[in-house]
């Protein structure tokens, strides 16, 4: 099992595999502690601009070198709307406002990859209110497609929402 943990993170005592709740989980012998493992979610953001999409070209793995929308993960006992504006500004420089909710999407975790990459990803629809297109932090470039120029891209949310994007204009 990818990364389970076999310490209590309450007392420190070895952990040992018990099915409770509907699954086989780690759970604490000595106090009881069971470690549900979460997923993890990222906060997507989609920023059309007349007939062009804002995609960024990712520089670090998974996905290396193809573009997306931009992402990242949400932190714990972080509201996912602000981790996208959040991680807009980091990614391409550029405020954004959140308009509406676009969907939400399942990337299946793929072998191996389990820890890289979110499982959930939740896709916002915004527009810009500042700020100023630059690539930054973990991406390499930035730049606006239209139908008929769109490059190779990244991860089955990307895709799912380009594909509605299309089917929609
Ligand atoms: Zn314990």
């Amino acid at each position: 099992m990818d990364q389970e943990i076999n310490y209590c993170l309450q007392c420190g005592n070895k952990m040992k595999d018990q099915f409770v709740f509907g699954q086989v989980r780690r759970v604490c012998p000595s106090c009881g502690y069971i470690h549900f493992r979460d997923p993890k979610v990222a906060a997507v953001i989609f920023i059309r601009e007349d007939d062009h999409v804002l995609l960024v070209k990712r520089s670090l793995p998974p996905e290396q070198g193809k573009w997306a929308l931009p992402a990242g993960y949400v932190n714990a006992g972080e509201d996912p709307a602000q981790a996208a504006i959040r991680e807009t500004e980091e990614e391409t420089g550029l405020k954004v406002e959140i308009v509406g909710l676009r969907d939400v999407v399942f990337n299946p975790p793929r072998p191996g990859y389990l820890f890289l990459g979110a499982t959930i990803a939740i896709i916002y629809e915004a527009r810009v209110i500042g700020g100023k297109l630059c690539a930054q932090d973990d991406v390499d470039d930035v730049d606006w497609f239209t139908h008929d120029n769109l490059p190779e891209i990244a991860f089955a949310s990307t895709t799912k929402a380009i594909y509605h994007w299309l089917a929609e204009e």
